[in-house]
């Protein structure tokens, strides 16, 4: 038999080449053993604030910080086949570490700080609130904080659009209990207000809502949100 005849190598569609993305998975499995790093008052953008929490959990035990780890794996690895370079904020999800802090997790990737600058980040949590009617998910846009947000209000407020948008369109319920049609703005989260890129913080649901955690407890949730993330940043950057 003879060898085929050699095919042509096609170039891989690389929508997002030379773009950077920064993705922040809420929490670090570990901060609830480290009190008192985790409660130590850092900068939150002109105020203090505790470095960082535990975040929450779902009823059977599943942590948000495993949660936003493992959306945020998952977006990595399909914003990476488009070509993007992404920054994780951090290295892995560990009961043994902690942090970072939140205005670490805000700076990352802003101009003049060490690696690439990037194009956009956002910021992936999930709710934590024991009510029978508290569902869905919201997007938190930096509202206006002179010398802080006023840089990237108006291209978070695009951003937070296109989030919102790509949930919706993926199948995802706003939130019944915040916000306003999906999207809430807040000028107190120290994430928000360090960044000097277009930034966004998404709750993508309420863990203490048995439904909700049942999709994020789920691979095929889980995929489906980082489905939504992808679209959102593709739309955001017109890619
Ligand atoms: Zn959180």
């Amino acid at each position: 038999m003879l060898p085929s005849a050699p095919t042509a190598p096609t170039a891989a569609p690389v929508p997002l080449a030379g773009r950077v993305v920064v993705l922040d998975p809420g929490h670090q499995l570990g901060n609830a053993r480290f009190p008192g790093e985790i409660n130590r008052l850092v900068d939150a953008g002109g105020f203090d604030k505790a470095c960082n929490t535990t975040g929450t959990a779902s009823d059977d035990g599943y942590p948000e910080a495993t949660f936003t780890w493992q959306v945020a794996v998952e977006v990595r690895r399909r914003l990476r086949a488009l070509g993007a370079r992404v920054v994780l904020t951090r290295d892995d999800n560990s009961v043994a570490q902690w942090g970072p802090c939140i205005d670490e997790r805000g700076r990352i990737g802003n101009p003049g700080e060490p690696g690439p600058t990037a194009d956009l980040r956002i910021s992936l949590h999930a709710d934590g609130v024991r009510s029978s009617t508290a569902h869905g998910f919201h997007v938190i846009r930096p509202g206006e904080r002179s010398g802080w947000t006023d840089d990237v209000a108006a291209a978070s407020e695009g951003l937070a659009l296109a989030l919102r948008d790509a949930l919706v369109g993926a199948g995802f319920a706003p939130s019944t209990y915040v916000g306003d049609e999906g999207i809430d703005v807040r000028t107190d989260l120290g994430t928000l207000n360090h960044s000097d890129v277009p930034v966004v913080m998404a709750e993508l649901g309420n863990m203490r809502d048995a439904d909700d955690a049942a999709v994020m407890e789920s691979d095929a949730g889980r995929r489906r949100y980082a489905r939504a993330v992808v679209t959102a940043v593709r739309s955001f950057l017109g890619a």
